[in-house]
């Protein structure tokens, strides 16, 4: 064995598997995993979750993509980084050449490092001339950003999970961060049972952390905004508010007043289905706190009107004075380890890195002048456009980075198929996904431990993560293949390491002008959110985002939950596990979270089982307007009523929750209604 195999090395890395961005030593041998020890990590000392502490082993999988593949007909075969990237870049700008850069779409990732998400926009806006670049934020935390955005300028979590910890009340809507983000939990049960924290969970699923609360209210599926803004009003009616705050750094109130009347006590506990002294309870412990911080996610989020009910949040938050102190505010709790990063770095596609607007003229030449072309000053594609492009014979390309789009996706049989109709597909992965099945070229790349780069968690927290083991086969960094598809394209971009692009972002990006790699050494880390681009834990110092400094009071309609026909008699509510990641494509390869948790289930409350003769292992079919799945049965008090819940971790594609899920999106951001969903059930095995 080589020098290498024989050394213990210990690679300080960031986590990959959710948004809470802990960080810790990993000690390698060759390419043997020994330990994962955390010790100085800024967010998590000396704390991990299993799946932080026990879900590596999948980067040595039998499984893992090691050399490109191209298609031949019906099948794939092996090919060298040469030939697949010169036929990639040949069939890429003969689409450009006969059509436009628009005829291609660009998916990047969440799991990316901040680096390659830069490099992906910019792949898109230099190399290829388009706006059509997008990632998964769409899927699951879009709304939030643009709530916070209309109201507070700026789309990220007020404070530190350091924040949440010392806040009077913290009231969890439509998340689940015991199972979710396990280590910022723990933050929370600490301050509850020693510090007298107290805590409130809204929820459809009696999860863990609802088992904890103070306070445990299960509103109707979709009628979040009603009771918040129901609330809000309640406080102000009564003087619970914070009349000081308002008056010095808040805008639209009067019109806000005007807006909210309709919402009064009687009409909210009709709509949502909570008692109206529940909601007084609400207001009166939000009034006694000192600090109350909001967290959610995509129990709001995933719904038709996601982006409006993550504004009443904020509305809420500003009405009684909760932002702009520590131990206060709004926090969106991000999924993926870099979903926050990703869109920071402007891979969506109407904005350039730092949230900076593509239609702003000023903006577009800076970026312009950096990148030596003209860049379309209008919005280009997102991921759900893509495919109706593609049904409507626009897109003719795409390349897929990072994504297990054919599952992740809702309503996946109409996404399958609009996978398998387009003309030229390239997926880049670490397996060999479901969606590359439907690739002309397979692009074999690596997971987090094999490169370097930097990942921003839920709290806006840039850290580094360093190399610890080398790409398996012929794998190779996503940076590095992003590089050699804009080399071909005659663009020389000409990188001999990660902390070059984040120079190149920094120097084009305000919120990070004073970051650099340098800052980030070690267990170091830089919270990003001010205007002049220095370290700012605390989002608001110094008044909100926007040019006077006063928040906006964002004042929409309740949209109703979307309406199923009545045969679709059940709610269908998903989420996450403590032991998997998102649909399970890294932790599916575990062998040992495989054997605690191999197939997946649905969760049906007690009253129903009895109605409908079930019990535990039952085997029934759930089948929505657009596909059907076969799960077995676990009788639970999770969960109430006709209300039932399935796990979106599936290891096989037959349970896939996507099946089930529908076309129906939230009305500005268009992420899909996840959570909108109604099934009917049919009983196949009693036992
Ligand atoms: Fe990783 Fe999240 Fe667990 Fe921390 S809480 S170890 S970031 S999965």
């Amino acid at each position: 064995a080589s020098m290498r195999e024989t050394r213990t090395r210990k690679t300080k890395t960031v986590c990959t598997f959710c948004g809470v961005g802990c960080s810790f030593e990993v000690w390698t041998k060759g390419r043997k995993i020994l330990k994962i020890q955390p010790s100085e990590g800024p967010v998590n000392g000396i704390s991990t979750c299993v799946k932080g502490k026990f879900g590596w082993d999948f980067v040595n999988s039998e499984q893992r993509l090691t050399k490109p593949l191209i298609r031949q007909d019906d099948h794939f075969v092996e090919a060298t980084w040469e030939e697949a990237l010169d036929l990639m870049v040949s069939k890429m700008s003969a689409i450009k050449h006969t059509y436009s850069g628009d005829a291609l779409g660009f998916i990047s990732s969440s799991k990316y490092t901040n680096e390659e998400n830069y490099l992906m926009q910019k792949l898109a806006r230099q190399v290829f001339q388009t706006n059509n670049v997008d990632n998964c934020s769409r899927y699951c935390q879009s709304p939030a950003s643009w709530g916070l955005q209309q109201t507070t300028g700026i789309g990220g979590d007020s404070g530190t999970i350091q924040d949440l910890a010392q806040a009077g009340l913290v009231i969890l809507i439509g998340c689940a961060p015991a199972e979710g983000h396990p280590v910022l939990a723990t933050r929370i049960k600490r301050a509850h049972k020693l510090h007298g924290q107290k805590l409130i969970s809204v929820d459809l699923r009696k999860h863990e952390m609802a088992e904890r609360a103070d306070l445990f209210i299960r509103p109707k599926q979709g009628t979040d905004y009603v009771w918040l803004t129901a609330i809000a009003k309640y406080m102000i009616d009564n003087n619970l508010h914070n009349p000081a705050f308002i008056q010095e750094h808040v805008n639209f109130y009067s019109d806000y007043l005007k807006k909210i009347e309709p919402y009064m006590l009687d009409f909210a506990e009709k709509e949502t289905g909570i008692a109206k002294e529940t909601l007084i309870q609400v207001a009166h412990m939000i009034h006694e706190a000192d600090g109350t911080a909001i967290c959610w996610g995509m129990g709001v989020t995933q719904n038709i009107a996601g982006s409006y009910t993550s504004s009443a949040i904020a509305n809420l938050l500003l009405i009684t004075g909760n932002m702009m102190r520590p131990g206060a505010g709004a926090y969106p709790l991000r999924g993926h380890n870099n979903v926050q990063g990703a869109s920071d770095m402007g891979t969506m596609p109407d904005i350039f890195p730092g949230y900076q607007k593509v239609s702003d003229d000023a903006v577009r030449a800076k970026f312009e002048k950096a990148y030596g072309v003209e860049i379309p000053g209008v919005r280009g594609l997102d991921n759900i456009e893509m495919l109706a492009a593609i049904a409507r014979g626009e897109l003719k390309g795409m390349y897929i980075s990072g994504e297990e789009m054919a599952w992740v996706d809702a309503d996946s049989n109409h996404t399958q198929e609009m996978l398998a109709s387009i003309d030229f597909l390239v997926v880049q992965d670490v397996f060999f996904s479901t969606t590359a099945q439907f690739a002309d070229i397979v692009l074999p790349a690596v997971p987090s431990l094999e490169k370097e780069g930097t990942f921003t968690n839920t709290e806006r927290r840039v850290q580094r993560l360093y190399q610890a083991l080398e790409p398996l086969g012929e794998s190779k960094p996503d940076w590095w293949i992003f590089s050699q598809v804009a080399k071909r394209m005659g663009f020389d971009w000409n990188y001999s390491h990660p902390s070059e692009i984040f120079a190149e972002m920094a120097s084009l990006t305000p919120f990070f002008s004073q970051c650099t790699y340098d800052l980030l050494e070690g267990w170091n880390s830089f919270h990003w959110g001010s205007p002049d681009g220095t370290n700012t834990p605390l989002l608001h110092t110094n008044g909100f985002n926007f040019p006077d400094k006063k928040a906006r009071l964002a004042r929409f309609d309740y949209v109703q939950p979307t309406v199923f026909p009545t045969e679709f008699d059940l709610t269908l509510n998903n989420g996450r596990l403590l032991e998997h990641f998102h649909e399970g494509n890294m932790t599916s390869k575990s062998a040992g979270i495989q054997l605690k948790l191999p197939q997946v289930f649905v969760e049906v409350s007690h009253e129903l089982a009895k109605a409908r003769g079930i019990q535990d292992g039952s085997l029934v079919r759930l089948e929505s307007p657009y596909g059907a799945i076969k799960l077995r049965v676990v009788v639970t008090d999770r969960v109430k009523g006709n209300d039932i819940y399935v796990p979106m971790h599936s290891s096989s594609p037959d349970t896939a929750i996507n099946l089930l899920t529908g076309g129906a999106v939230d009305v500005i951001t268009h992420t899909p209604a996840y959570k909108q969903v109604k099934v009917r059930m049919q009983v196949l095995e009693i036992d």
